[in-house]
C-alpha cells in the first residue's frame, strides 16, 4: 500500500478506537475520529485534543458520512462491543454493523483508501471447533439475543468482501478476540472491567455459571499492534488477532482478585443465554502473514489495567 498520511477511525472515542488514534498519531499519521459517543466518550481523547493532525467529528455512521480532503486509510471500529451494551442497543448495533459499515466502505471507495473492518471472534459463535481458525464458519444462533452483534458483524464481513470484489476497494478484515486494558468503562459489563471494579471495591466477583467457560485475553497494546500490522500490509484476511492461551473465567476472576490484593468472595450468577463455552484463537496466520504475536503476559497486562482502574476510580 502507498504511504498512509491521513486516516479515519470510526468509533475512535471508544476503548480500542482511542488507542488506535493515539498510536497512529505517534506514527505521524493525521487522524479524523468519527464517533457518536454512544458507548465511547470524548474523555478517552482528552490527551490527544490539540495535537497537530488530530480532529474529532461527532457524527452517527448510520447517517450520511462526509470527509473533506484525502483519506488513505479507514479503520471501521464503530459498534457497541460489550454484550451488556449491545443487548441494550439491539437496533443501533445492527444498524451500525450494516448501514454504518456500508457508509464507511463508501467513504473508502470515494477516497480510494484502504479499509479495515473490526470484526470479532463472535462470528464463530459458540464454536464447535477449538481453537478457532479463520477457515471455520462458526456456530451462531441467528435469532438468539447475541445475534444482533454476531450477525451484524457477519453481514459486515460479507459486505466488506463484496466491496472488495465488485467495487475494487482495498479491504481487510480483522477478527479481534477479547481485548482488555486502560479506558474500558468500569460498568461496561465485560468480565475484566467488572471483576476489577468489584475486586477494588471489595465486592463479590460475579462469575457466570460455574466459571468453566473459557476465553483468551489480549492486552490492548498487542491488539492495536496487530490491527495496524494488518492495516499497513496488503493482506485481506480475515486474520485472527488475540492471545493463543486460554483461561477459565473462574481462574480469571481469581487472578484479578489476587493481583488486586482483594478480600472479595466469588459469587456465582446465572450464565447469559448463548454465552460461548470456549473461545481461543489460532493465531498462526497472523504470525505467518504479519510477523505478529502478542507480547504482554496476562499478569503484566492485568496489573497495568488494575492500576489504571484504581487511579481512575479514586478520582470519581
Ligand atoms: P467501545 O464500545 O468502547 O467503542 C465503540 C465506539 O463506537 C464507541 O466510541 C461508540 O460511541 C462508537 N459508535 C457506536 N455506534 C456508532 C455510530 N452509529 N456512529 C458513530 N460511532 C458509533 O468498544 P470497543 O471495545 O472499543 O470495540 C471497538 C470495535 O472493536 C467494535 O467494532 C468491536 O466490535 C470490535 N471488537 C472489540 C473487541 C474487544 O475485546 N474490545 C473484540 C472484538 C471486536
Ligand atoms: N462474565 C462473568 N461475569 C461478569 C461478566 C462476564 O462471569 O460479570 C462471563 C461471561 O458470561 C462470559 C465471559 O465472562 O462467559 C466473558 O464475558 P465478556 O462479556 O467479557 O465477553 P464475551 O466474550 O462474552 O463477549
Amino acid at each position: 500500500m502507498s504511504t498512509t498520511t491521513r486516516a479515519v477511525v470510526t468509533g475512535g472515542a471508544g476503548f480500542l478506537g482511542s488507542h488506535l488514534c493515539e498510536r497512529l498519531l505517534e506514527r505521524d499519521v493525521s487522524v479524523i475520529c468519527m464517533d457518536n459517543f454512544l458507548t465511547g466518550t470524548p474523555h478517552n481523547l482528552i490527551h490527544l485534543l490539540g495535537r497537530p493532525g488530530f480532529q474529532v467529528v461527532e457524527c452517527d455512521l448510520t447517517d450520511f458520512v462526509h470527509v473533506s480532503g484525502p483519506v488513505d486509510l479507514v479503520l471501521h471500529f464503530a459498534s457497541a462491543a460489550s454484550p451488556v451494551d449491545y443487548l441494550k442497543l439491539p437496533l443501533e448495533t445492527l444498524k451500525v454493523g450494516a448501514i454504518g459499515t456500508m457508509h464507511a466502505l463508501g467513504l473508502a471507495r470515494e477516497k480510494n483508501a484502504r479499509f479495515v473492518l473490526a470484526s470479532t471472534s463472535e462470528v464463530y459463535g459458540d464454536p464447535l471447533r477449538h481453537p478457532q481458525r479463520e477457515d471455520y464458519w462458526g456456530n451462531v444462533n441467528p435469532v438468539g439475543p447475541r445475534s444482533v452483534y454476531d450477525e451484524a458483524k457477519r453481514y459486515a464481513e460479507a459486505l466488506t468482501t463484496a466491496y472488495r470484489h465488485s467495487r475494487d476497494v482495498d479491504t481487510a478484515i480483522v477478527r479481534i478476540f477479547n481485548t482488555y486494558g486502560p479506558r474500558m468503562r468500569p460498568h461496561d459489563g465485560r468480565a475484566i472491567p467488572t471483576f476489577i471494579r468489584q475486586a477494588l471495591a471489595g465486592e463479590p466477583l460475579t462469575v457466570a455459571g460455574d466459571g468453566t467457560q473459557t476465553r483468551s485475553i489480549c492486552y490492548v497494546d498487542d491488539t492495536v499492534e496487530g490491527v495496524l500490522a494488518l492495516a499497513f500490509s496488503e493482506h485481506e484476511g480475515p486474520v485472527n488477532i488475540g492471545n493463543g492461551s486460554e483461561t477459565t473465567i473462574l481462574d480469571l476472576a481469581r487472578t484479578i482478585r489476587g493481583l488486586a490484593g482483594s478480600p472479595s468472595s466469588i459469587q456465582f450468577v446465572p450464565r447469559p443465554v448463548d454465552d460461548p463455552s470456549v473461545r481461543c484463537p489460532d493465531v498462526g496466520l497472523a504470525r505467518r502473514l504479519l510477523g505478529w504475536a502478542p507480547r504482554t503476559a496476562p499478569e503484566e497486562g492485568l496489573a497495568r489495567t488494575i492500576a489504571w482502574f484504581a487511579d481512575r476510580l479514586a478520582r470519581v
